[in-house]
């Protein structure tokens, strides 16, 4: 008899479940719906996979992911699942030969966009097979507060209606307590059973570095890549296309492989990056948000963020896409004070009404609050999203490096002065000009070197200028006007630091980090990121690697399709000699063994008897 432990070893070639997975499951067997939070690379997937397998019929699955829905095809093809998809890219004959598997009862698994699902002829084709169940990823998508919006998403309400005994899974890798409430309200869940999991991602490591403006912020990012990811794959997000294209070129030039990924390029090559992105070694892609969602690539060794992300939900999902594999990884992100005045601007501007805007300034405080943290980055993010964790984490900047900070009371009243003398009229850099004494035409025109706060400001540089202003438009003293010409005012935290108040206040304020002066991390190697590999396990593992490209290129898949870096890292220590040996490997099961197990078993006995 068939049970969910025995397809997660003989397909999956896993040992046990992890977090939910077996609760889950369980409840989608017994027919229930099921709304799950998972971290990415928290094995979402298994939990409708095995389900679809256990249940009569087809799973259909839901997702906004046409570009991706070939490769997860195919992984389900490597285990031996019988997997299709059905989208806009397919031509007529192929879509008929689907939907005719599909109505044969020959489909475990059928992945579908939802423009498509929505669609009354597919609703009707539902109608005549049997279902199994309906697994509605990226269920985020029904929130209208997230970047990732999809109208279709709202009406997905309609399955419960058409079949209501059909069992549905909504899942997403990030949800806050309101798009939560959202996802069950839209969907209509309020009968599902919830499971969330641990939001917490152990393997990477957060840092967010101050930028001082003009180039610095790419500079910063070359250290960073240099010092840690000299030939790792990994993603940088931009704002702007400009950004993008800029950040992409610039990398080129600099030596490493970089590929542009935006709205504005034509969606062949869009498609053709990703595509290289996924199946290539040690590859850059500089994106804006629009990449990245559903990207299950395993071994994207960091994510760098080269502006501040507008949210914490997004900062947390993008970050996400780094070490889906367990190993360690890297969350990093450069900002500083045009960062902070855009995002303050984004909110003020948008037309939205009162109620949208005081969550926008809620999301906007909130990462804010996390860049200019001097505490533990893990232990804020995880408590955004309602996640108590006990100790300071030991694997982000502030923990490894603790921020210093310094009393900042004076400087923030000559601050706060110069804004008010100059009559809240001015931008930031203007306001800096003048505390600095700068000879410049226009602080002349405005009779502004005539002011009591003209060059009061001579002890700190622009640089730690601009950082100051950072923090106090970020911490509240001061605010952007709404019109959006990054004019600062005074906001009402302001006031009573520029009375000559009998209650002192103290604003302790963030130090300038020094480069030079970071810890420098335990040395990270390569694309494994296998520290406890030894030198002999390394070359065999590099051999194992060698040999999947190459039966990765044959079959045009990607390389994380065929086995892991994990499972090669387990081969390479374990050398089994036999095919019974094989399946006490993690990520082998019987499929994926009859159709690789001689290709590998032969690679290890040359290496051993060439060693
Ligand atoms: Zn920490």
């Amino acid at each position: 008899m068939q049970n969910p432990q025995h397809i997660l070893k003989s397909v999956f070639g896993y040992d046990a479940f992890r977090h939910h997975q077996a609760e889950i499951i369980d409840a989608l067997v017994a027919g229930r719906d099921v709304l799950t939070l998972m971290p990415t690379g928290g094995g979402k997937s298994i939990c409708y996979q095995i389900p679809a397998l256990l249940r009569d019929g087809t799973a259909i699955v839901i997702s906004p992911l046409i570009a991706l829905m070939q490769d997860q095809v195919d992984a389900m093809r490597q285990l031996g699942v019988r997997a299709a998809f059905l989208n806009s890219s397919l031509s007529p004959k192929e879509q008929q030969a689907v939907e005719h598997d599909l109505l044969a009862g020959n489909l475990d698994l059928l992945y579908v966009s939802p423009e498509r699902l929505l669609n009354e002829s597919m609703l009707g084709l539902l109608d005549r097979c049997e279902l199994a169940l309906f697994a509605i990823d990226e269920a985020h998508c029904v929130s209208q507060w997230g970047h990732d919006f999809r109208k279709e998403y709202q009406q997905l309400s309609l399955l419960h209606v058409r079949f209501p005994n059909v069992p549905r899974i909504a899942l997403t890798a990030t949800a806050d307590a309101r798009t939560r409430g959202e996802i069950i309200e839209q969907l209509a869940l309020q009968q599902a059973r919830v499971f969330i999991n641990s939001f917490d991602r152990p393997n990477i490591h957060y840092a967010i570095a101050e930028s001082g403006g003009g180039n610095s912020g790419r500079d910063a990012l070359w250290s960073f890549l240099t010092q840690h990811h000299a030939d790792d794959a990994g993603i940088v997000y931009c704002l702007s296309r400009k950004g993008v294209d800029g950040t992409a070129q610039w990398l080129n030039e600099k030596g490493r492989v970089a590929l542009p990924y935006h709205a504005g390029l034509t969606q062949d090559v869009r498609q053709r990056n990703q595509q290289r992105f996924l199946r290539e070694d040690g590859l850059i892609i500089v994106a804006t948000i629009a990449f990245g969602m559903g990207i299950d690539k395993p071994d994207v060794r960091f994510v760098a963020h080269m502006n501040l992300p507008k949210n914490i939900e997004a900062y947390y999902q993008e970050t996400g896409r780094a070490g889906r594999d367990g190993l360690p990884a890297d969350a990093w992100m450069s900002y500083g004070l045009k960062d902070v005045i855009n995002l303050r601007l984004f909110t003020e501007n948008s037309d939205a009404d009162e109620m949208f805007k005081r969550v926008m300034h809620h999301k906007t405080d909130a990462m804010l609050g996390l860049c200019e943290l001097t505490a533990c980055r893990r232990q804020a993010l995880l408590a955004y999203f309602d996640e108590v964790l006990e100790q300071p984490c030991g694997n982000c900047d502030n923990c490894v490096n603790p921020p210093e900070t310094w009393d900042a009371t004076l400087a923030t009243q000559k601050a706060l002065s110069c804004v008010y003398r100059t009559e809240q009229r001015f931008g930031a850099q203007y306001v800096i000009n003048v505390l600095t004494g700068k000879d410049d035409e226009r602080i002349q025109r405005n009779g502004h070197d005539q002011l009591s706060t003209f060059n009061i400001g001579g002890e700190h540089s622009g640089a730690e200028w601009r950082g100051i202003f950072r923090q106090l438009i970020a911490h509240g003293y001061l605010s952007t006007d709404a019109e959006g010409y990054g004019v600062l005012k005074l906001a009402p935290l302001a006031w009573p630091l520029l009375k000559r108040s009998d209650t002192p206040q103290t604003v302790m304020l963030r130090k300038l980090r020094k480069a030079s002066k970071e810890k420098v991390r335990k040395k990270r190697l390569g694309a494994a990121a296998l520290q406890d590999l030894s030198a002999q396990a390394q070359s065999m593992f590099d051999v194992l690697r060698a040999l999947r490209s190459r039966l990765a290129k044959e079959q045009n898949v990607p390389p994380y399709v065929i086995f892991p870096d994990k499972t090669l890292a387990e081969m390479a220590i374990a050398r089994p000699a036999t095919q019974a040996q094989l399946l006490d490997i993690s990520g082998i099961g019987e499929v994926k063994r009859a159709r690789y197990g001689d290709d590998f078993l032969s690679e290890i006995r040359q290496f051993e008897t060439g060693a």
